[in-house]
């Protein structure tokens, strides 16, 4: 079986940087096709306990993709969420766009 702690860090990094470069405002196609991905990614990711949690989650709580700034705050608080449950600390999503897009201001 995979590793789900390397998938997870892996997989995290592609969808936070992925949200980071979606787009300011994206057409209703882009959303949509956003929608189809995540709800795809959700019942595909090779880690059956974490996307079933996902799914679970997503049920209450369904991706906001409106805006980039809307996915990457949708996205971080669902990370949150599995931080929460794995005892990890929990993320600043004000920081994202410094871990995921810009790097740190000097
Ligand atoms: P990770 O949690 O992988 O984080 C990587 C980096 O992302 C961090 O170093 C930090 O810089 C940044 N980061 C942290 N939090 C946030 C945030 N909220 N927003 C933006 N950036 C952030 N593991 C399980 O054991 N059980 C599960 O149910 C489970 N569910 C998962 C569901 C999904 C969708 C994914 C992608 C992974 C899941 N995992 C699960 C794996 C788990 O989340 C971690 O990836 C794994 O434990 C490795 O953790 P890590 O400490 O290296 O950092």
């Amino acid at each position: 079986p995979p590793d789900v702690e390397q998938l997870g860090r892996s997989t995290w990094t592609f969808l936070h940087t992925m949200a980071a470069y979606y787009p300011e405002v994206p057409s209703y196609a882009q959303q949509r096709s956003m929608k189809t991905f995540l709800s795809a990614f959700s019942q595909f990711y090779p880690c059956n306990i974490c996307a079933e949690h996902l799914r679970e989650e997503m049920k209450s709580k369904p991706p906001k993709v409106e805006s980039r700034w809307a996915l990457g705050k949708w996205l971080c608080e669902m990370h949150n969420i599995v931080n929460e449950t794995l005892g990890k600390d929990i993320f600043d999503c004000s920081k994202i766009d410094e871990r995921w897009r810009d790097g740190p201001k000097d």
